[in-house]
């Protein structure tokens, strides 16, 4: 793990830190790297050219921690105009049709108003609920974003109840969490749809792992878990020996393409991406946009010494 990961994401929280950096334009290289525009309209296009390379994606308007009611049902009309535009883009696209859909929106409970005090959890599956339902008119699908570890309860919840009327709806599970290994099982169980990844927020030793070896072993226990049990995992991870593992387990639990897929975020690892297309795997890619780019961005800052260099050389170079 970035031995500076927790300093930047502690630092991510300051209101004079957040001015700075989003002082950077969003036009410069840094946040196009990683984020496909701040309007749909400069989002379509990079989700239609993903589409026509084989690959499925999941787009993600930015957005958490939203303040008022009249921000997550703004961001609730947003994502209904995405859902019709991917659903536009998909079908215009030279891809394979197949019975998984290749267009997927992700959202973050706390952006459809979780975390509006007492009611903000009923409000958020509300607009939840809204959304499955726009999502399975246009044959679209929907993944629940994992956030910081206070929101995980809630978010099981209210997938678990979304999923009485919309059994196709999916949620992540952070494998830095300590208790991973016990949700993947349940989940598995229940037969949802589970997108398994490391996790990217700033957690406490009583919740989480701290010790990278010990979230890759935990990620290990649960691919397991995922491939031997789960009706459709979703393997996010950019790292090879999480790649290998899971395809190992993959044959060895006669999963073709189809009965699981890879995901990777926008900007990272685009070659390895062509390259599992390439050897006829499905996978998704994660393909953020929006103004609200700031707390995406520094996750993705804290990962990586790479990417953080990255960012400051795109700094300077203003
Ligand atoms: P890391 O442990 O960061 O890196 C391991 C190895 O992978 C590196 O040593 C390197 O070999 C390789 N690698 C990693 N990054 C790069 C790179 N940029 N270039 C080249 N090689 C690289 N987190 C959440 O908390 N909630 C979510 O809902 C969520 N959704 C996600 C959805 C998707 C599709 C993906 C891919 C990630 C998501 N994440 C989410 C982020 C995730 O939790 C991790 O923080 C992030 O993916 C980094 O972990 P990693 O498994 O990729 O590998």
């Amino acid at each position: 793990m970035n031995p500076l990961r927790p300093a930047i994401l502690a630092a991510a929280g300051s209101s004079r830190i957040k001015d700075v950096i989003t002082r950077v334009p969003a036009t410069s290289a840094v946040v196009q790297r990683f984020v496909a525009g701040e309007t749909r309209a400069e989002l379509v296009p990079v989700a239609r050219a993903l589409l026509e390379s084989g690959r499925s994606v999941s787009v993600d308007f930015l957005g958490e921690y939203t303040t008022d009611r009249v921000q997550a049902s703004a961001a609730v009309a947003e994502y209904f105009s995405l859902i019709d535009d991917l659903a536009e883009a998909e079908q215009s696209s030279a891809g394979v049709l197949t019975d998984i859909p290749r267009v997927e929106v992700s959202l973050k409970l706390s952006a459809l108003g979780q975390s509006l005090g007492q009611d903000g959890p009923a409000i958020a599956a509300e607009n939840l609920h809204k959304l499955c339902a726009k999502a399975v008119e246009r044959h679209v699908w929907v993944t629940v974003d994992a956030e910081d570890h206070t929101t995980t309860a809630d978010t099981l919840e209210a997938v678990r109840n979304a999923r009485a009327e919309f059994p196709w709806l999916a949620v992540a599970l952070q494998t830095y969490l300590r208790q991973a290994e016990d949700n993947a099982r349940d989940l598995a169980a229940d037969g949802t749809r589970i997108r398994l990844c490391k996790g990217a927020y700033q957690e406490p030793d009583t919740v989480a792992y701290q010790r990278r070896a010990e979230v890759d072993a935990s990620y290990l226990r649960c691919l397991e878990v995922l491939l031997r049990n789960a009706w459709y995992p979703m393997i996010a991870s950019h790292d090879p020996a999480m790649i290998s593992a899971a395809l190992a387990l993959a044959a060895e639990n006669h999963r073709a393409p189809g009965d699981f897929e890879f995901q990777m975020l926008y900007g990272i690892r685009d070659a390895e991406q062509r390259h599992l297309v390439g050897e006829g795997h499905s996978l998704r890619v994660y393909i953020p946009y929006g103004t609200q780019w700031y707390g995406y961005l520094m996750r993705r800052l804290a990962e990586r010494p790479a990417n953080l260099g990255f960012f400051l050389r795109a700094l300077t170079e203003r």
